[in-house]
């Protein structure tokens, strides 16, 4: 019997035209983010993308895992694939559903003929199925309303797929299609969660991350890089920059009123983030800010963050509540490696008691008053360092659980 995963296309399958660019994308993404788990055949056929192991040496529950966090799939589910033919259908069935079945006390078929050149109809498969069941399994019975299980089986073009029901997928859009921005990726909850809802929406991503050694240690990075590694599974290959910053850093502190010293380094901050994707061909900023979090994320702040350069800044999370961003965070996996006790750079020299409501007028003052500030931001920008991280790759701290 041979097993295979069958995804089912979302809100992508809405988008007209663009329709077959979507769906190569999503084939594309697949062929790659199971390239390090064996050999897959991937292809399409009426909506619904089919990934089936050319040997049986493939790792089917990991490639199940990797497949349902590819954005752009509705629903999915494991299935074994057979002739279309109703006793090779049955054979299938009670060979791959047996161990539900028999654990089940009710159950139910749903049959679908999608290929109508079966000679059965779908509702004399159900039944005819249905009544081989209950022949295998005498202790189970019929309930169409709320089957401990359901027979799903359907007759396709390629062959005949039996299986127990769908899971949900990722949803979103394939990862690319809607362009590509760069991420701040801090060491906290945020962030990780802000690029994984844009990734989401198909935006294609790089990180940057700010470090000030030695205030920050080599391990805060290692947990960036982890954040960013622990992604890959959503974004696919991405690139963090990893930018020395601790000479604007100095500088700004040095140099301005303590009161605006965050807004003042989220802007520094911001003209750097866009200096690199001006270089690597992002059209926008994403943060993971969350209105009135911190000072410096009240409105009046993320004005004055905001006109430091000209991108756009996207902030998924700008409206989510602390909770709401954990939840998510757990759910896709990098909580865990947020809360490691690291520094972040942002919470380095921050006075107790930062201006709320600052005015750009006091913000630009500030900076004509620090003349050095654009050259050391220059040199921080050139001399970013890249770490490529790649699909598989091990998150270098998460080792250690
Ligand atoms: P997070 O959980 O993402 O760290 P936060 O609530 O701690 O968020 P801040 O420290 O104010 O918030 O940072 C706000 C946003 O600025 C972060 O979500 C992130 O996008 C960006 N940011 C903060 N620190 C850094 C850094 N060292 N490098 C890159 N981006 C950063
Ligand atoms: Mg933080």
């Amino acid at each position: 019997m041979k097993e295979i995963i069958m995804a089912f296309q979302g809100e992508m399958a809405l988008k007209g035209l663009n329709r077959a660019t979507f769906e190569s994308t999503l084939m594309k993404i697949t062929r790659r983010r199971l390239e390090h788990l064996g050999d897959f055949k991937v292809y399409r056929a009426q909506s619904t993308m089919y990934v089936e192991p050319k040997d049986e040496f493939a790792d089917m529950d990991l490639a199940f895992e990797k497949v349902s966090r590819i954005f752009g799939i509705a629903a999915l589910c494991r299935a074994a694939v057979c002739e279309k033919d109703f006793e090779a259908i049955c054979a299938a069935t009670l060979d791959y559903l047996g161990d539900q079945l028999r654990r089940a006390r009710t159950f139910k078929v749903e049959a679908r003929r999608a290929d109508k050149s079966f000679p059965m109809k779908s509702p004399e498969l159900a039944r005819e199925l249905g009544a081989r069941v209950l022949s295998a399994f005498h202790h189970l019975r019929v309930d169409v309303h709320k089957p401990d299980v359901t027979v799903f089986v359907e007759v396709r073009d390629f062959g005949a797929y039996v299986h127990a029901g769908k899971t949900p997928g990722p949803g979103g859009l394939p990862v690319s299609t809607s362009g590509r921005a760069v991420c701040m990726l801090s060491g906290g909850i945020d962030s990780p969660v802000a690029a994984w809802m844009m990734a989401k929406r198909g935006l294609s991503l790089h990180h940057i991350h700010f470090a000030s050694p030695p205030y920050t240690s080599e391990r805060a990075r290692l947990k960036v890089q982890s954040l960013g590694q622990l992604l890959t599974d959503y974004t696919g290959n991405t690139n963090l920059y990893v930018v020395p910053y601790t000479k604007p850093q100095e500088y700004i502190r040095d140099n301005a009123p303590d009161v605006l010293f965050t807004v003042l380094m989220r802007r520094s901050m911001m003209r750097i983030a866009r200096v690199i994707a001006g270089r690597i061909g992002c059209d926008a900023i994403v943060t993971g800010e969350s209105l009135a979090q911190v000072a410096s994320q009240t409105l009046k702040a993320l004005i004055c963050t905001d006109s430091a350069q000209d991108l756009p800044v996207l902030r998924p999370a700008i409206g989510l509540d602390k909770t709401e961003i954990t939840e998510i965070a757990r759910r896709i996996g990098t909580f865990e490696t947020s809360i490691m006790p690291y520094e972040d750079c942002c919470t380095i020299f921050t006075p107790p008691h930062p201006k709320t409501r600052p005015t750009l007028e006091e913000i630009e003052a500030a900076e004509a008053a620090m003349p050095g500030l654009a050259e050391l931001e220059r040199e921080a920008a050139e001399q970013a360092d890249v770490v490529r991280l790649k699909v598989g790759d091990i998150p270098p701290l998460a080792a250690e659980y």
